[in-house]
């Protein structure tokens, strides 16, 4: 049977742009389909006007930390518009690289709405292709809480494109975007309240991270609220929101933004129809070669709610191209993804938190150091760089890195070789450290705590 396309990819985010360029050069027959910007949430509303936005916030404590150098920079201002042009103008580059990508590799790109019609159809402007393979990288979106005045909140599909900066802001959740931002609109000098239901930030990470992390947020000026939700949101005569809590306290702010979660993005896709198995959280449900139940139907990246980041997604993509269009199965590995939030401090992770170490393996050994970085120590900030490192107690593997501090997403992607290669905590003791970094702590901890 003859199709129109080899691989017909719905969604040019990270994950579907990356699936559709490399199986295009492995010879296979590509379009892909985008119905807003090339690029998909982590160029235009996700990692890298994040980054930008948390680059501008840090410069704050920047410009404190030049005094103690010597440095006299005089009464620093912010200007917000300029912030937002530059960014627009970075990302509308980056969505041309996209594209430019996209067609230098043959790949055909359709732009609207996509939707799937059977196992090998799939129906945009009106116009049905078919296709021995599709590929579901729709992604994701966010998801706010259903509470009275919900509308008059924002989420991150927002926060990108602000016309003012808020004077007053609460941020809700205690996850990865929620840190962030309280993080990058208090460094940017908006009064912070950061709102979580639980009592750590973080769930899911080492718990020390979680915790020292709120401290430091805190130490910087973050106002968090533990065991707090928002009940409802109300506009006030002055145009200020009143936010009111599940205890029953109410603040008033500029702005609300819920950084709640996000949902896979299947509805009205046609999957079900086609025979698609989707979980309850609308996620596709994928084997570990990310084939659907639709033997001609994969899906990766976000809408497959496994570990939802862009190098992950893009990881997802190659598997799956050699898997389809170079005969080499490839299964997808998510072990010991490394990760990172770029909160204020900066936070990073590889491998096994403490107790997860401590549940897979029994015993383990836990070494772990706080010092104050160097380039504090000509200032009066008492910020706390914090490492730890998780060893299997049997073996001397080291089965988790961890650290709060600047740089440490940087310093984390090194670390992640080492764990992913199965090093031990020997291996890690016989590396020379770099003097004086804060990195070579990693390799000259030498204070076990057994649990
Ligand atoms: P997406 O990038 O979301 O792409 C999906 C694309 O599909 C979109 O362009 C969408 O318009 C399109 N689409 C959807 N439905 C259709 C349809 N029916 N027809 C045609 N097109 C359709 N990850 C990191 O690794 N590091 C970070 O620092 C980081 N920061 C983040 C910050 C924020 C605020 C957010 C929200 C996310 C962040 N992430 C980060 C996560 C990262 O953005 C996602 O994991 C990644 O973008 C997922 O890629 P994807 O290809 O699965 O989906
Ligand atoms: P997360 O899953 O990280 O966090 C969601 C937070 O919202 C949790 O603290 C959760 O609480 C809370 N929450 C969920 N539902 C409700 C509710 N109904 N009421 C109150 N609070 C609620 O999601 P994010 O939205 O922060 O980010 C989405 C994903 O995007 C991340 O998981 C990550 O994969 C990716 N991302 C990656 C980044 C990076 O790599 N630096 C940056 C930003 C996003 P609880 O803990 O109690 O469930």
């Amino acid at each position: 049977m003859s199709f129109d396309f080899d691989l017909f990819t719905i969604g040019g985010g990270s994950g579907g742009v990356r699936a559709s360029r490399v199986s295009a050069t492995y010879g296979a027959k590509v379009a892909i389909a985008e119905s807003n910007r090339f690029g998909g949430t982590c160029v235009n509303v996700g990692c890298i006007p994040k980054k930008l936005f948390s680059y501008a916030a840090h410069f704050r404590e920047e410009f404190e930390i030049a005094a103690g150098f010597g440095w006299a920079v005089g009464e620093p201002r912010f200007d917000w518009p300029t912030l937002l042009a530059n960014k627009d103008r970075e990302i509308a580059r980056l969505n041309a690289v996209y594209e430019r990508v996209l067609s230098l590799a043959g790949v055909e790109i359709l732009r609207g709405r996509a939707t799937v019609a059977g196992p090998h159809a799939v129906t945009i402007g009106g116009k049905t292709y078919s296709a021995k393979h599709i590929l579901i990288a729709t992604g994701s979106w966010p998801q706010v809480p259903q509470i009275p005045g919900r509308e008059h909140a924002i989420t991150s599909n927002e926060v990108f494109s602000l016309e003012r900066l808020p004077a007053r802001a609460i941020v809700v959740g205690g996850g990865y975007i929620a840190v962030e931002f309280a993080s990058i609109f208090n460094g940017l000098g908006v009064d912070t309240t950061l709102a979580y239901r639980r009592k750590r930030l973080l769930r899911g990470f080492d718990a020390e991270l979680g915790e020292r992390l709120g401290e430091e947020m805190t130490g910087k000026g973050v106002k968090i609220r533990y065991a707090a939700e928002p009940t409802a949101i109300a506009r006030q005569a002055s145009g200020a929101l009143e936010v009111t809590c599940g205890d029953g306290s109410r603040r008033e702010v500029d702005r609300v933004l819920f950084a709640t979660g996000r949902r896979p993005n299947t509805a009205n896709l046609g999957l079900e129809a086609a025979g698609v198995k989707l979980a309850e959280d609308g996620a596709v449900l994928v084997d570990k070669y990310s084939n659907s139940s639709v033997d001609s139907i994969h899906a990766i990246g976000d809408v497959t709610n496994r570990i939802n980041l862009t190098p992950v997604a893009t990881a997802e993509a190659m598997w799956l191209a050699r898997t389809l269009f170079r005969n080499e199965p490839t299964p997808v590995d998510h072990e010991n993804v490394p990760t990172a939030v770029f909160s204020d401090p900066n936070l990073a992770t590889v491998g096994l938190a403490e107790d997860q170490a401590r549940e897979r393996f029994g015993a383990i050994d836990v070494y772990k150091t706080t010092f104050r970085a160097l380039k504090l120590t000509l200032t009066p900030k008492t910020e706390r760089t914090f490492m730890k490192l998780v060893v299997e107690r049997a073996s001397q593997k080291v089965v988790g890195a961890h650290m709060i501090g600047p740089d440490a997403g940087e310093i984390i992607q090194g670390m992640a070789i080492a764990v992913k290669l199965g090093a031990t905590k020997a291996q890690f003791d016989a590396t020379i450290g770099i003097h004086p970094t804060a990195a070579e702590e990693f390799v000259t901890l030498r204070e076990k705590i057994s649990v």
